[in-house]
Formats: structure tokens, C-alpha cells, sequence
């Protein structure tokens, strides 16, 4: 197809990447909303990371997404941060501006906090304390996401506690550190779960969790997405609590970056889940 006015063209940059699902997603709603335009693979080596987002307009693009290893390093790259994400310390969308300038977004804050809201419409942040586990660069996302969403009180664990102590101190009084040898009784009381590290990926053993002071009503969220139930999931699932997987934070986040340069707002449709549920 030829380049022009009407064609747009987007990418994920990372390295590894192939294993990306974000061309799956961005060009079925290509294909749906009936646009011009492509979103491809962008392997690019951390070291050629400045030349390769500076090609970006040379190149004709629209923008692209960031992802690992490129979500930090791109910070100091791009011409302007928008400062969510210069709160999350990360940016997961690079828009090229018609002036040619760079800016950079971070939409899984938007992707996290929509997941919650998809899978449970009536969700306030302000229910009750919240406890999140992990903190790693996905957790920064939850974190200001939970924050700006109104929670009042956040306990944050983490195997490596001085991460968590620094992250608490960091966003301030309502980021609550909680050492490890504690994560157990910091699900009392709790309306809402959030395991936010690697733990229970594919790969990987199940997140060391004991779930029974989490009260029934409390919602456990995973943001991993490969494998889909997480034993997490599958044991909060059996004892009764609501649960959000990560396909709704993944999905939820190429929402917005979309918008930004195809122009469309779009939907997470029934069939792009059956796409996505395919490839896992
Ligand atoms: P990261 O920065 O490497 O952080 C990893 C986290 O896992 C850290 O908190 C780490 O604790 C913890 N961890 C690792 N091994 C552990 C163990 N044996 N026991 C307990 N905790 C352990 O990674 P990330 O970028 O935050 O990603 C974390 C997860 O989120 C990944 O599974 C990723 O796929 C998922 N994710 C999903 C989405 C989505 O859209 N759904 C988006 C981003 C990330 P220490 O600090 O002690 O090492």
C-alpha cells in the first residue's frame, strides 16, 4: 500500500520482541475501524535505542510503544514526558508531533485501572485498603494509577524490602510499606489484591500467598497474562473473590496510544478477545 496522507503507521519497539501480541491487537482495530495503516515489530537493541526513536519521523511514523527493556531509558530521550509518566518513572507510547518532536506517554496506568473498572464497574479505589505485591516498574504503574484513582491506604510488599520501603517513601503517606515477612496478614481487611510481580507467569512458581485473611468481597487482581489464571487467580477464584487477570491491563493500554495516532477511541470487542485468547 502506498504512503500518504491517510496512511498511518505505528510499532513496538523491544528487544526481545517478537513475542509482542501488540500487532495483533492494533491491526484488528485497524482492520475494524477501516483505516489506512500498519503497526509492526520493532526489534531495536537498547544501545541504538536514541537513533531508532529518532527515525521515527523520518521514517513516517505515527509513533510506537515501548517495551522491555526501553520503557525507562526512553525518559531521557524523548523531547517532552507527559508527567504521569514522569511520575511512573516510564514510557510505554512515543507520539511523533507534527512539528517532528518527540513525546512520550504512559498509558498502562489507564490500561490497569480500566481492567479493574471492566471486570467490576462499581470499583472505588476509597473501598478500603488496598495491598500490592511487588515493586518492580509495573507496580509504579498500579501505584499511581490506585493513587490518582483516590485509595486512601495502600500496603506495599516486596522479597526485596528496601525496594518497597524506598518505593513507600517515594509516593507518600498513603504508600504503607509492609515488610515481606508480613505480605500474609497484609491481605486482612483488604478490598482489593494486586500481585504485581513475576510470580505465577508461566516459568515461574506460584506467588507465596496465603489468601485466608483476605476478606471474600476483596477483588484479586494479577497483571500477568501468560498463563491467563494464575494459580493466585485460580485459588482466589475457588474461595469466591472476584478476579481481573492482565490481558485487561494489556488491552486496556493500547486504548489510548491507539487514539493517539489512529485518532479512535476503540473497543475491547468479543472477537479481538478470542484473537488474543488464541495466542495464549
Ligand atoms: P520487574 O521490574 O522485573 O519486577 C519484578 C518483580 O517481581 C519485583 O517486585 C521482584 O521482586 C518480584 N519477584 C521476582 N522474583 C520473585 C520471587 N521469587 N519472589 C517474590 N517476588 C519476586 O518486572 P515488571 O516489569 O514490574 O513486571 C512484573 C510482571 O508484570 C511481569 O510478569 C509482567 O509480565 C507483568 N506486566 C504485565 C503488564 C500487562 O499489561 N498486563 C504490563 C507490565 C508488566 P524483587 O524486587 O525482590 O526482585
Amino acid at each position: 500500500m502506498e504512503s500518504g496522507p491517510c496512511y498511518r503507521l505505528a510499532g513496538v519497539m523491544g528487544w526481545p520482541v517478537a513475542h509482542s501480541r501488540s500487532p495483533l491487537i492494533h491491526k484488528h482495530w485497524i482492520d475494524c475501524e477501516g483505516l489506512q495503516g500498519d503497526y509492526v515489530l520493532l526489534p531495536v537493541q537498547p544501545s541504538h535505542l536514541e537513533q531508532a526513536l529518532r527515525a521515527l519521523p523520518v521514517l513516517g511514523f505515527a509513533g510506537c510503544n515501548l517495551t522491555i527493556p526501553h520503557k525507562v531509558a526512553a525518559l531521557g530521550l524523548v523531547d517532552h514526558v507527559d508527567p504521569l509518566a514522569h511520575r511512573v518513572g516510564a514510557i510505554n507510547t512515543v507520539v511523533v508531533e507534527k512539528s517532528g518532536s518527540l513525546s512520550g506517554y504512559n498509558t498502562d496506568v489507564y490500561g490497569f485501572i480500566q481492567s479493574l473498572l471492566d471486570a467490576q464497574p462499581d470499583w472505588h479505589a476509597d473501598a478500603g485498603p488496598i495491598t500490592v505485591i511487588g515493586a518492580g516498574g509495573a507496580a509504579r504503574a498500579v501505584l499511581v494509577g490506585l493513587l490518582d484513582a483516590g485509595a486512601f491506604q495502600i500496603r506495599l510488599t516486596n522479597r526485596s524490602d528496601g525496594k518497597a520501603r524506598d518505593m513507600a517513601q517515594e509516593f507518600g503517606p498513603v504508600v504503607q510499606y509492609v515488610p515481606w515477612s508480613e505480605r500474609h496478614e497484609s491481605l486482612a481487611g483488604a478490598t482489593l489484591v494486586v500481585n504485581t510481580t513475576n510470580q505465577g507467569m508461566q516459568g515461574e512458581p506460584a506467588l507465596d500467598i496465603e489468601l485466608d485473611r483476605l476478606p471474600l468481597e476483596a477483588m484479586v487482581s494479577d497483571i500477568i497474562y501468560v498463563p491467563i489464571a494464575t494459580p493466585l487467580l485460580t485459588a482466589a477464584r475457588a474461595r469466591g473473590n472476584t478476579t481481573v487477570n492482565g490481558l485487561g491491563m494489556l488491552l486496556n493500554q493500547a486504548r489510548p496510544a491507539f487514539k493517539f495516532w489512529f485518532g479512535v477511541m476503540p473497543t475491547l470487542s468479543p472477537a479481538l478477545l478470542e484473537k488474543i485468547h488464541a495466542t495464549l
